[in-house]
This record gives C-alpha cells, sequence and structure tokens, in this order.
C-alpha cells in the first residue's frame, strides 16, 4: 500500500554529520551542525547540568509519573522569567500563558499551531521569515497552515543586515501577519539589529499591527550575558505588545538531545492569559499528551538553585568566549594568508555561526577537497572550530576562493 512512496530528501543539516560521519580522513571537519565543541572538539556537558543531574537522581521523591500537559510548572515558571525579566510588568500581571515544549523546534510548532487556530477568523494566516533563516521554519510554519512570505534580511554584499530592505518588507506585511524574528544570534547569518534598528522595527510591527513571533534559540549565546541577549525581546515587551516567544535549552544549556525548550504567549491581561493556556493544552494533548521531564527538571534546577544558576552562567560564558575567540583566530589566519577580500566579517558576526558568502561550488570544493563539512549556503559553526583546527580551516578557504 504504500509502494509508491518516493524516497525523501536528506535534511541538509543533519545529512552533514551524516557526510562528516562517514569521511574516513582524519583531517575531518564537522563545522555543520549548530552544537557546541570543546577546545578537543569533543561534546560538552555543562558542570552544572552534571551536578542538577546527580541531585535529581538522589532524591526520594523523585518519580517518573506524566507531567501535567502543560508540562513543569516550575520549570515554566523560571523558563520564562529568564527570558523576559523578573522586573517585566507581564510576569508582574500574570500575563503570561506558557507551556513546556519539545526543545525550541516544539515550541515554534505549539506557537505556530495556536496562532493558526486563534488568529481572528478575518484575518490571512501569513508568516514573515527573514531570507536566509533556519531551514525547519518554513516546513513548521506550513504544517501549521501559514502562508510563508520572506522579508529581505542578509546583505551579501556588505555580510551585514539590510535593513532598509527588513523594514520595507515587514511595513507592507498586512495587518495581522506574524513577524517571525530571531531574539539574538541569528541562525544562519550571525547578523543581529543593533539596539536602535530594533527600537525601529518595534515601531513597523506596532503601527503595522504585526504579531511578533521572537524564536529564542540562543539566548546568552551571543552576549555570554542572558539578559542582554534578551533585550529584544523585553524591548517589545516593555512596549505593551502582545508576543508569543520559543525558548530553547539546546544551546546555552547544552540539553540538545533532552529536548526542554517553552512557549510562552503574552497577552494583554491575566484573564485572557488564562484562557490562552487552557487553548495551548489543547494544542499539545493530540500532539504527544504531555512533554518528556528530564531535561526540564535539569533546567529548573540548573535556574532555581543559585549556585547551580552562578556556575552554569559561568560556564555559559566560557562557551560564547571560545567561540568569540575562534572568530579572532580565525580572521588571524585569513589575514595571514593573505585571502582576498574583506573578512571583518568574521569578527562583526555574532553567536555560534558565521555566513561567509562562500558559493556552493566553493563549498563543495570545501567537502570534496579538504574534508571540511559545511552546509552548501556557506554557513561555518565557529562553535566546532578550535586553536588547532582553525588554521587548516583557513588553508582550505584559502584555496577555494583562490582555485
Ligand atoms: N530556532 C533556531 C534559529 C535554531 O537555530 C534552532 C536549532 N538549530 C532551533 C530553533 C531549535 O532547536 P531545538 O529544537 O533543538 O531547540
Amino acid at each position: 500500500n504504500w509502494e509508491h512512496v518516493q524516497q525523501a530528501p536528506p535534511d541538509p543539516i543533519i545529512g552533514v554529520t551524516d557526510a562528516w560521519r562517514a569521511d574516513p580522513d582524519p583531517r575531518k571537519l564537522n563545522l555543520g551542525v549548530g552544537a557546541y565543541r570543546t577546545e578537543e572538539g569533543k561534546p560538552y556537558v555543562l558542570k552544572a547540568v552534571r551536578e542538577a543531574e546527580q541531585q535529581i537522581l538522589a532524591d526520594p521523591a523523585m518519580n517518573k509519573e506524566y507531567l501535567p500537559i502543560s508540562g513543569n510548572p516550575e520549570f515554566n515558571r523560571l523558563a520564562r522569567t529568564l527570558a523576559l525579566g523578573p522586573g517585566s510588568s507581564a510576569i508582574q500581571q500574570n500575563r503570561v500563558a506558557t507551556v513546556q515544549a519539545l526543545s525550541g523546534t516544539g515550541a515554534l510548532r505549539v506557537g505556530a499551531e495556536f496562532l493558526s487556530m486563534h488568529l481572528p477568523a478575518s484575518i490571512p494566516r501569513i508568516v514573515y521569515l527573514p531570507n536566509p533563516t533556519w531551514g525547519n521554519h518554513k516546513s513548521i510554519f506550513a504544517k501549521a497552515g501559514f502562508q510563508v512570505r520572506e522579508y529581505r534580511y542578509f546583505d551579501a554584499a556588505t555580510r551585514g543586515l539590510n535593513f532598509a530592505g527588513m523594514v520595507a518588507d515587514v511595513s507592507a506585511a498586512p495587518p495581522g501577519s506574524v513577524l517571525l524574528l530571531h531574539a539574538c544570534a541569528h541562525n544562519p547569518t550571525g547578523v543581529d539589529p543593533s539596539p536602535e534598528q530594533w527600537s525601529r522595527l518595534l515601531e513597523v510591527a506596532r503601527s503595522g499591527g504585526l504579531v511578533p513571533f521572537f524564536d529564542m534559540a540562543y539566548q546568552g549565546f551571543a552576549s555570554g550575558d542572558l539578559d542582554a541577549d534578551a533585550a529584544s525581546v523585553r524591548l517589545f515587551l516593555e512596549a505593551g505588545l502582545e508576543l508569543v516567544l520559543a525558548q530553547s535549552f539546546a544551546k546555552n544549556m547544552g540539553l540538545y538531545g533532552e529536548r526542554a525548550g517553552a512557549l510562552s504567549v503574552v497577552s494583554k491581561t491575566k484573564e485572557v492569559a488564562t484562557r490562552v493556556e487552557s487553548q495551548l493544552k489543547l494544542v499539545v494533548r493530540p500532539m504527544y499528551s504531555n512533554p518528556p521531564m528530564h531535561g526540564a527538571a535539569i533546567a529548573a534546577r540548573v535556574m532555581g538553585d543559585p549556585k547551580l544558576n552562578a556556575l552554569w552562567k559561568e560556564e555559559l560564558r566560557g562557551m560564547a568566549e571560545r567561540i568569540k575567540s575562534m572568530r579572532q583566530v580565525l580572521y588571524d589566519q585569513l589575514v595571514a594568508r593573505n585571502v582576498p577580500g574583506d573578512w571583518s566579517f568574521v569578527l562583526k558576526q555574532i553567536g555560534m555561526f558565521s555566513f561567509t558568502g562562500m558559493t556552493r561550488h566553493q563549498c563543495e570544493q570545501l567537502v570534496s577537497k579538504w574534508h571540511v563539512h559545511l552546509t552548501l549556503d556557506g554557513r561555518i559553526s565557529m562553535a566546532g572550530l578550535s586553536a588547532a583546527t582553525a588554521p587548516y580551516l583557513a588553508e582550505a578557504i584559502a584555496d577555494v576562493i583562490q582555485n
């Protein structure tokens, strides 16, 4: 009955890791996946996470009962407070409905479904995504019934932000459209708006009657500071806008496979937030009934215990700083080799990724000739580099750019 099923293409990002795994060359590098690696190229389990995990296992009250549909309430409270700030009026007035989600992806999916069901009937379901954006955004919103449109974002000439293009496209969005924004450390470009540009975007979103949907997958990974990285969301919040927020603890707590995330919907009043929460549960129940407990229990402990919290922040700063130092090492190596072009964008871009502007052909050369595995849009994960491997990458880039 399903003999007619066609072979689906491999996922462009997950496929990079598969190809890297299958590559027998000892010099091979995996710069595809957005996961933090140590200087030794190894995955990193945070000390705060290990300690929290031990505490959970040692707790005699621990059990494996189902969580509520909306997840671990303590995790939800701490997660939204981490993003929105303990002093925010929305938190103080209990205007935020939060459900635990299957990491950032699940939060986006539940959020998109909720909006699809509950935006006013008269409004067409349209979402505006940055061009380019994380590949999964399009499918997530399309699956929830949204028409997907793009706004200009990356300027290939400057390898920075095309802010005029962005404002023009967002201003032209019909009222009620969903505006997806990367809260910080934009993936794949590493290019974020400045504080002044965020203020302008806020005005455009407000006057256009748009629904801001923040995707916050990298809080703390941009600057090393959790509060600083939440500035964009808090700016919109304090201006009194209703908004939607997807959070992931995959990167900033290294909980990738634990699928710890949260979806928050900020409403105008507490009464509305209560009704919204009841509807979010109706979205979750037929999808997966209730979320997994272990990752959320870890994250709740790490956020809630002052000692673990301090340790986490220190480790998070360390990860962000190591990535930043890789930008400098790579830049210096490229300049030392006189590779043509202005490479200062490597230093200016933010977060886990650098968007190099290399052509598809150049990327293919990197893979086949140099065993440097990356997505063919020219994105490299700075977190996959080390002081030992950056010179090799610079040599490889120099070769494919000049030959
Ligand atoms: N949004 C963006 C922009 C991302 O880069 C990612 C991870 N690559 C996610 C959301 C979701 O990741 P996860 O589901 O692992 O939390």
